[in-house]
Order: C-alpha cells, then sequence, then structure tokens
C-alpha cells in the first residue's frame, strides 16, 4: 500500500490497520478476527465509524478527553494560525499561546502560580514526582523522598507513573517499580467494608477513611514521607466520589506531617466535573496540580504541572550552584500548538457556559442513573460528579460480588450496537471489569443524556 488515500476506500484503512496498528489497551487476538472498528469522522457529541455508522459518544474520545466536542472549527483555526506563525521553540524560551495560555490557567486556579508544560498525563506527573524528590534533597538532607499514592487511583503508564499506580491489575508483570511509592487505603463508601469502617457512614467515615493515610505516614516516618498525590475523584479505579470529611480530613494530614499535595486532575480538570478542577469541589488547596486530557480537548497533545510560587521559590536558591535548578524538559512541551488549542478550548468553556451545562446535565445523568438503580438489581451503586459517572455492576446487593468481566462487556457491547458508546473500568481486581463509565462531552443536551440512559436500560434488560 502507498500512503495515497482514496475517501471512498476504507477498506484499505481497515487493512493497514490489521497488518500494522498495535492498538492501546485491546487483546488483538479477539479484535483481529472480529471487525475493527475505525473512528472516521466526529461532529458535537457524535462519530461516524468506516460503515458510516452513527455513535453518540458517551465518552468523550474514549478516555474523557473531548470536553468541548467534536469538530470546533474554532480550535482548528487558532491552531492552524499559530503553527503558521510558529509550530515549535524549545521551552527554554517563551511563546505568545504558553505565556497566554498559563496567564488565563493561572486565574483559573487561585493559590497557584506556576506552569510547567508537557505532553501527556503521565509526564506531567513525573514532572511533580522528580520536583518532589528534588525538594527532599534540597530541604530535607535527602530523607522526604517516600510519595504516597492511593488504592485504585491512576496516575499514568510510565515506569514512575506505574510506580504510583493503584489498579494492581495493571501493574501485573510490569515491575520492578521505581522504590519509596507507598501505597494508601482507598476511600470508597460503597466498599468500606474492605476498610474496616463498615460500621461507619457519612462523615465519620469520610474522616476515619482518610485516617488511613494518616497511619501509613506514622508507619513509615513523617520524615520520610514528601507528598501524597491523588485525583479528586477517582476516574479508572471505578469512578470514585470521596466521602464527607474526607479532603478536608486528607488537607489536614498533609499540614500537619508537611507532606505536600499533589491533586492528579488528568481527568476532572478544565470542567469534568462542573468546576474548573475537581479539587476545587472540595475546598482543596493543593501544591501541585497535573492536568492533560481536557486541556484541549484531544485537538492537540499538552498536559500541564501546576504549582505554586512556594514551589517555584524553591528551585530558585542558591543560583550558583549548577545542580540546584529543575534540570528537566520536554521537547513537545514547547509545542505551540497546544496551548494555541487549550486558550481557544477554554474561551469555548466559558462563552457557552459548558461548567454551567456539566452541573445541570451530570445532575439530569444521575438521577436517570438512580432511576435504573431501582429497576436493575444489578446495579449497586451509582456515583459521579458532574458529567463524569459510573454505576457499578454487582451480582449480588448484599454480598457486592462483582458481575463477570464477560458481563459487564456485553452491556458495553449492547450499547455499541444501539450506536451509544460507554465505557467500562475496573475494580483492581484481576479480570473484572464492573463500573460502567459515563463521560459524555459537556456540550450534552438533556435528549443525548436521555439517549445515553435509555440504552443502558435496554442493554441491562437484555444481558442480565
Ligand atoms: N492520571 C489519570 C487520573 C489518568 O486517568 C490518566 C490516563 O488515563 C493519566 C494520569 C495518564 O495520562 P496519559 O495517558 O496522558 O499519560
Amino acid at each position: 500500500m502507498d500512503g495515497t488515500f482514496n475517501e471512498n476506500d476504507l477498506s484499505r484503512v481497515v487493512e493497514a490497520d490489521r497488518a500494522h496498528i498495535w492498538h492501546h489497551l485491546i487483546q488483538h487476538k479477539p479484535f483481529e478476527t472480529n471487525d475493527p472498528r475505525i473512528i472516521v469522522e466526529g461532529k458535537g457529541m457524535r462519530v461516524w465509524d468506516q460503515k458510516g455508522k452513527e455513535h453518540l459518544d458517551a465518552v468523550s474520545g474514549g478516555v474523557w478527553t473531548v470536553n468541548v466536542g467534536y469538530g470546533r472549527e474554532s480550535i482548528c483555526k487558532a491552531v492552524y494560525d499559530q503553527l503558521m506563525k510558529l509550530c515549535y521553540f524549545a521551552n527554554s524560551a517563551g511563546s505568545i499561546p504558553g505565556a497566554l495560555y498559563a496567564e488565563k490557567l493561572i486565574s483559573k486556579m487561585p493559590g497557584m502560580s506556576r506552569v510547567y508544560y508537557t505532553n501527556s498525563g503521565s509526564e506531567a506527573n513525573e514532572k511533580a514526582f522528580k520536583m518532589v524528590r528534588q525538594i527532599a534533597h534540597k530541604k530535607y538532607g535527602g530523607k522526604k523522598t517516600k510519595i504516597l499514592y492511593r488504592d485504585r487511583d491512576y496516575h499514568g503508564s510510565t515506569l514512575a507513573a506505574m510506580s504510583a499506580g493503584g489498579q494492581d491489575e495493571r501493574n501485573a508483570q510490569y515491575g520492578p517499580f521505581a522504590p519509596d511509592f507507598v501505597k494508601v487505603p482507598h476511600c470508597m463508601e460503597y466498599r468500606k467494608e474492605e476498610l474496616g469502617l463498615g460500621h461507619l457512614s457519612g462523615a465519620e467515615f469520610g474522616r476515619a477513611a482518610a485516617d488511613l493515610i494518616e497511619e501509613v505516614i506514622l508507619r513509615e516516618g513523617p520524615e520520610t514521607v514528601g507528598a501524597l498525590c491523588l485525583e479528586p475523584v477517582t476516574a479508572g479505579g471505578g469512578v470514585i466520589t470521596p466521602p464527607e470529611g474526607y479532603w478536608e480530613r486528607v488537607q489536614e494530614i498533609c499540614k500537619q506531617y508537611d507532606v505536600l499535595l499533589h491533586i492528579d486532575e488528568v481527568v476532572c480538570g478544565i470542567g469534568r466535573t462542573g468546576t474548573w478542577f475537581g479539587y476545587q469541589q472540595y475546598g482543596i488547596k493543593p501544591d501541585f496540580v497535573t492536568m492533560a486530557k481536557g486541556v484541549a480537548s484531544g485537538y492537540a497533545a499538552i498536559a500541564c504541572m501546576v504549582t505554586t510560587e512556594e514551589v517555584f521559590e524553591m528551585f530558585k536558591d542558591n543560583s550558583d550552584d549548577p545542580l540546584n535548578y529543575f534540570r528537566d524538559i520536554s521537547t513537545f512541551g514547547g509545542c505551540t500548538a497546544g496551548p494555541a488549542a487549550a486558550l481557544e478550548n477554554m474561551r469555548i468553556i466559558e462563552d457557552e457556559d459548558l461548567l454551567g451545562n456539566c452541573t445541570a446535565m451530570g445532575e439530569r445523568m444521575l438521577g436517570n442513573l438512580h432511576a435504573l438503580m431501582e429497576k436493575h438489581a444489578v446495579i449497586g451503586d451509582v456515583r459521579g460528579k458532574g458529567l463524569f459517572l459510573g454505576a457499578e455492576l454487582v451480582a449480588n446487593r448484599e454480598t457486592k460480588e462483582p458481575v463477570t468481566e464477560k458481563q459487564a462487556q456485553a452491556v458495553v457491547a449492547d450499547c455499541m450496537a444501539q450506536g451509544v458508546i460507554i465505557g467500562v473500568t475496573n475494580r483492581s481486581i484481576p479480570g473484572r471489569n464492573n463500573t460502567l463509565c459515563f463521560s459524555p462531552a459537556l456540550i450534552a443536551t438533556a435528549e443525548d443524556i436521555d439517549a445515553i440512559t435509555d440504552a443502558v436500560d435496554q442493554a441491562l434488560t437484555r444481558v442480565f
């Protein structure tokens, strides 16, 4: 096959894909014997595949990314204009969109001050991890190097990010991992028995779940713990919303033991929960915030690690010491397409009040899912914030035994056949996927939301 392509000959694309693409997250054997799916086009909330079939996308590009929807001409134009002017220069120098986006972003993040550009959520997290390690050397005689991460949270696919990975099934067979990453327990109220806290509820449970973090800090020695890295609402680990009282206590603990708080907003950031950032729902004051997916809604690859002036200042002292600054680079952190797209993405969210729409449509969807829970015993729990929602499927409501991976996948496949793309996230038990996941673009209408939950209703009726 040469590189030329006739728009009408999509079978060639399928052939090339089958022959040469190693897809992300896919078991290739069944994929090859089944019919591969090529997504050809997108507009608004919808995408079309190679057969011309229309799909309502309830997962914003599969992984919580296309927050402002497909086919945004103004973003494409902003990127085109910027690329014609200047496509790239290493970020040791500045760029017009880089500076303007940083200014705009910081205006949405009171208390934060500095933006470090990079390419992916994993890398953004690694930048923060490296800073924590360097601070340990600069300020604490090399001691406070440990980074705590939480069971069920996910922070990326690179090895250090995986070292902070709380989903065991993703880590199996990729070790050994980086030292000094220490796991703390999850905070999922629905499965509080696993934590030995089955007798507590509400804020009492939330505070007790946070106290489990304190126990780990005390066990490890507070003088060894540099940072705590958490998702504000856990995404791939099962769409876990924090219990009442949890974050207040977490913040107290970090302050008490001088532990930096790193909030991973790779999924929640830029509007997904109905505020610019998920942490703003819970009054958290972070030291590091990382973000990626919604920053430019997938129109360009861009991720940001944002920190405070206090952290930045630590890297400015002893300016005669050649080892004393943040000796790090991300080549494509100098691409100008990213911040150009991100600026326009943010303008769209503001001008179209997509935060307001996200909150309103999120409430509608949560209501619809609760109604489905009344009807289908297989839904054990419904959780979510804004347009970031999950419905956990259980074989038995009493024991909370998960449904099988096959059953959960059958629900996803049934929705797909109906023309609605939904997701399913993992529990940290190998081979068992059981939380249906919904993250439509922030432009979703009431009709879109109802169409998604209607499809789930029909799928559950057929599968169970
Ligand atoms: N952090 C969270 C919470 C994520 O969900 C992801 C990816 O899904 C990442 C980090 C890693 O981002 P990336 O795939 O861009 O490296």
